[in-house]
């Protein structure tokens, strides 16, 4: 497939959403109507026989007219009031991660709520669970896991309500897994119980430190408990096993509690997790939630790119070695919230390898929350990976080496969120987790279960009756099958891979690239006016700007002036969203994020004096600890392809902002 054209992929794009003039009007109207006669005509096939309940009489009456008249006066004040809602959908809307949403995913919600399924358990949900199930094996085929049950490690996933509960799911299995035998060697020096040599551990397992214990991978520990199980079984009656059993339950920590687990090892450190300097704030609430601490959440320094320095996590996890502090896990970022850039998941795997060979394990999970979908650029209709070569035929810039090779060995990571309701664009409440060995869900059962080494087919009867309890397996209870609807549909129409969902999502690629490349005429347009900079090349499709008026030298006073920028742009409560003209927003690059000479960088090509960026702003009112850029996420697919019509919506937010910063400089 060459570089999409224009003309072509505009036809490509135009059932795909509501539109920006809602000019699919008509058809989003006669499919919902559609489905909803034929909800109603559901209803009443239940069992035809039985008698209407609501009495036709009774829809006359006061009461009836009256409550009618109620529910309408409020339905219509919130209809009014949603109209300051932000507008998402119009091309004009650059800021958070929210765009139009795509037709099959917003009519498969709206159907599925008047049938309003509970994912909790397939009691609740007898047609829609295994939708969800499928969502997981679709999402997780995309990212190269393996997705065939004969083969092993097989992946499984599940929809969450949002990346947040992703990323603390995967601490949660986490902690499950490779705190386990912990546990089961300290249930096991309990009860007297020696297993003997084992498959699956070096070394005498009863009597092996917590450090050791601790740095095994997911897929041994996995294999661990099997063998020691089968062992447990073969040697001990049935009674004598539930009671082993239970002794190993309650030294668990999640038996325990954070607390109670430390003062019965006292040589084991507290875990930490590693995260890039650029991670969502979702970490630093998952290390609160689960006791572990924001303290020992280790942020690693970013390059120039906004990508986590490999060399950087090389130090932090020689430290940890020196200090004997077990890592729980190291997270890379797919696509930052911030700046979309990718961290190098392929070094983040090297780092593994080697650090295994010094007795030092973590499991790696991986934040795609916002650039999951993205991998669907890289894949063909069969499945498999499209070479570097093939794919920079298709961008001008995309994607770059490191960006090819972190999507390329996704498939090492442990686990994965990713967002369907970001660039999935399907409605809200609708995030995902992805993990590469579904056998991690051992570890999680809220009813223990020590059955051990099932036959195969045994096994595949087990995980169907676990992922049919689902509720037992996952973070949250009840929840919407709305949501895992609205993504299987989705995903049905536009399968995952790059002619489908590939070409809406390279689109956004084609848009920053554009807007990448005419950013040289906006500095011209701004010569002698003030200086505008992009901070860091983008990797995806999030470009931040930095604008400076000219022989402005302080810091703290070019943030001045782009805050006044920003509030042009800016939509909240008691904003009118109609006095705006675009709607963007912004972040903060923190001096503590930076290196020295990254500072250093920022400063000189923003002509500011170096000694206004600073840790610790004095007084004057001149430094800061931070620079305040504009932040433009281009998901819209019509930011630069509307050839025709004349209408480039990124020229013309550029027109815009020159007006802006014109405006601004005015005495
Ligand atoms: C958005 C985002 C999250 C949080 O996801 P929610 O769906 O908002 O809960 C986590 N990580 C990254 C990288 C994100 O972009």
């Amino acid at each position: 497939m060459e570089a999409d054209n224009d003309r072509n992929l505009q036809r490509w794009l135009s059932p795909l959403f509501l539109g920006s003039y809602a000019e699919n009007d008509e058809l989003l109207e006669k499919v919902v109507v559609e489905l909803l006669r034929d909800h109603v005509y559901w209803r009443r096939n239940v069992h035809p026989e039985d008698p209407p309940l609501i009495n036709a009489m009774d829809q006359h009456s006061d009461e009836y007219l009256q409550f009618v008249a109620r529910m309408k006066t409020q339905l219509h004040g919130l209809s009014a009031r949603l109209k300051n809602t932000a507008p998402f959908f119009n091309p004009r809307y650059i800021g958070h991660m929210a765009s139009d949403l795509l037709l099959p995913g917003l009519i498969a919600q709206l159907v599925t709520t008047l049938y309003n399924p509970n994912h909790v358990t397939d009691e609740a949900a007898p047609v829609t669970l295994e939708l969800e199930l499928e969502v997981g094996q679709q999402l997780a085929a995309m990212f190269g896991y393996n997705t065939a049950t004969r083969h092993k490690p097989c992946a499984w996933g599940h929809i969450t309500s949002g990346g947040t509960l992703a990323n603390d799911e995967s601490l949660w299995y986490f902690r499950a897994v490779r705190y386990w035998p912990l546990a089961a060697a300290a249930g096991m020096r309990d009860a007297g119980f020696d297993p003997g040599p084992l498959q699956h551990f070096d070394g005498d397992f009863c009597t092996a430190s917590d450090w050791q214990l601790f740095n095994l991978s997911i897929d041994q520990v996995i294999g661990l408990r099997r063998e020691l199980l089968a062992k447990i079984h073969a040697a001990l009656s049935t009674e004598a096993v539930s009671e082993l059993a239970a002794q190993i339950e309650a030294q668990r920590v999640e038996a325990l509690g954070m607390a109670g687990f430390q003062q019965r090892h006292t040589d084991f450190n507290t875990p930490c997790v590693m995260v890039p300097e650029t991670a969502h704030y979702s970490w630093e609430k998952a290390l609160k939630l689960l006791g572990f601490g924001s303290a020992n959440l280790i942020s690693i320094g970013v390059n120039e790119r906004m990508r986590m320095d490999p060399q950087a996590l090389a130090a932090a996890l020689a430290l940890a070695h020196a200090e004997q502090r077990p890592v729980l896990a190291v997270i890379g970022v797919l696509g930052t919230t911030e700046y979309g850039s990718i961290d190098p998941i392929d070094k983040i795997v090297a780092e593994r390898q080697r650090w295994r060979k010094q007795g030092l394990n973590f499991a790696i999970h991986v934040d795609a929350a916002w650039g999951g979908y993205l991998a669907s650029i890289f894949r063909d209709a069969s499945g498999g990976l499209i070479t570097h070569a093939q794919l920079r035929e298709r961008f001008r810039h995309f994607p770059s080496a490191s960006v090819y090779h972190a999507f390329a060995e996704l498939r090492h990571a442990d686990s994965i969120t990713v967002d369907p309701h970001k660039l999935g664009f399907v409605p809200f409440g609708c995030g995902a987790y992805i993990a590469r060995n579904r056998a991690m869900t051992d570890f999680v059962s809220q009813r223990a279960a020590y059955v051990f080494a099932l036959e195969d087919d045994q096994k595949e009867i087990e995980y169907a009756r676990r992922f049919r309890n689902l509720g037992q397996y996952i973070l949250e209870g009840s929840k919407p099958g709305a949501a895992a609807a609205a993504a299987w549909v989705t995903h049905r129409v536009l399968p995952l891979d790059h002619e489908h969902f590939g070409r809406l999502c390279g689109q956004t690629i084609r848009n920053c690239e554009y807007f990448f490349d005419h950013l040289q005429d906006l500095s011209a347009a701004l010569a002698g006016q003030a200086r505008v900079i992009m901070p860091f090349e983008p990797d995806t499709n999030l470009i931040c700007l930095a604008i400076n008026p000219q022989g402005n030298r302080s810091l703290a006073r070019m943030n001045r002036f782009a805050g006044r920028i920003y509030e042009q742009l800016r939509v909240g409560a008691h904003v009118d969203m109609h006095t705006r003209a675009w709607f963007g927003s912004r972040t903060l690059v923190h001096r503590s994020a930076l290196a020295d000479t990254e500072a250093a960088r920022l400063m000189q090509e923003l002509d500011l004096d170096p000694a206004s960026f600073t840790l610790h702003p004095d007084a004057s009112g001149e430094q800061a600890d931070n620079i305040f850029l504009l932040r433009h996420t281009l998901m819209n697919p019509w930011l630069s392809g509307c050839s025709g019509t004349g209408l480039n919506y990124l020229d013309r937010y550029c027109r815009y902002l020159i007006e802006l910063v014109r405006r601004e400089l005015l005495p």
